[in-house]
C-alpha cells in the first residue's frame, strides 16, 4: 500500500469538534492545497470518541481510528493541550476537561491560575508548552498511523490576556514577542504554534 494512498481517496476527514481547532486547520490545510476535501466530522454528524489512552498520541490515534471508522474514509486527528512543568505535565491530556467540564475554556483557565498561585514567586516566569499530535490513518485499522508533533514553549500569565484564539491561549504568552497568543492573528500563530510546526512536518511528509 502506497504511503500516500489517502490522498488519492479524495476525502480526508478531520477528527475534532473543537470550533478554535477547526478554524485554524481550515487555514492550515488551505495553504497545502491538496487534492482532497477535509471535512471536519461534525459535518458528518460523527460524535467524539472517548479518549482513554494515557498520551496525546494515544488518544490522537483513538479519535483518528474512531472518525475513519465511522466515515470509512482516512481520517487525521489532533489531540493537543498545554503542559506545566511544575504541575507534572498537568492540564495535559485533559487541557480540554481541566476543570470537569469538556470544553469550558474560562473555568479551565480559572482552575490553571488557581493550581499554580503556591507555585507564583516574583520574577520567576511559570514555564509552560502547547503541545499537537496529528495521527493519520488510512482506514480504522491501519496498523501504521503516521505521526506529526509539534511544540510550543511560553509561560503562563498572573491574569488572561487577549480576544484572539481559543483554550488557554489568553494564558499563555511569549516572552520574545511581548504577547500572549491570544493576541496573535490566527496567521501569525498559525506560523509558529504547535500545530502548525505539526502541520509543517505533515507537509515534508508529502514530500
Ligand atoms: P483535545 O480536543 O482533547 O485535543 O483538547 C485540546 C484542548 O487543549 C483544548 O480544548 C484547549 O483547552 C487546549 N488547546 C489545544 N491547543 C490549543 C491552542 O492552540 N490554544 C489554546 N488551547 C489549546
Amino acid at each position: 500500500m502506497s504511503a500516500k494512498n489517502w490522498l488519492s481517496r479524495g476525502t480526508l476527514v478531520l477528527a475534532s469538534n473543537n470550533k478554535g481547532k477547526i478554524t485554524e486547520f481550515e487555514n492550515l490545510f488551505s495553504e497545502l492545497q491538496l487534492p482532497v476535501n477535509v471535512i471536519p466530522q461534525g459535518q458528518l454528524n460523527i460524535e467524539d470518541a472517548i479518549e482513554d489512552g494515557l498520551s496525546f498520541v494515544e488518544n490522537a490515534i483513538i479519535k483518528a481510528r474512531h472518525a475513519a471508522k465511522i466515515s470509512g474514509q482516512p481520517a487525521i486527528a489532533d489531540d493537543s493541550g498545554i503542559c506545566v512543568p511544575i504541575l507534572g505535565g498537568a492540564p495535559g491530556i485533559y487541557s480540554a476537561r481541566y476543570a470537569g467540564e469538556h470544553g469550558n475554556d474560562a473555568a479551565n483557565n480559572q482552575k490553571l491560575l488557581a493550581d499554580l498561585l503556591p507555585f507564583r514567586q516574583q520574577n520567576t516566569p511559570i514555564q509552560a508548552m502547547f503541545v499537537c499530535v496529528l495521527a493519520l490513518v488510512e482506514h480504522a485499522e491501519d496498523p501504521l498511523p503516521k505521526i506529526f508533533q509539534g511544540f510550543w514553549h511560553g509561560e503562563i500569565l498572573e491574569h488572561v490576556r487577549g480576544e484572539q484564539g481559543f483554550g488557554y491561549d489568553p494564558l499563555f504568552w511569549l516572552p520574545e514577542l511581548g504577547i500572549s497568543s491570544a493576541e496573535m492573528s490566527k496567521a501569525e500563530k498559525n506560523k509558529i504554534s504547535h500545530r502548525g510546526q505539526a502541520m509543517q512536518h505533515f507537509r515534508q511528509s508529502l514530500g
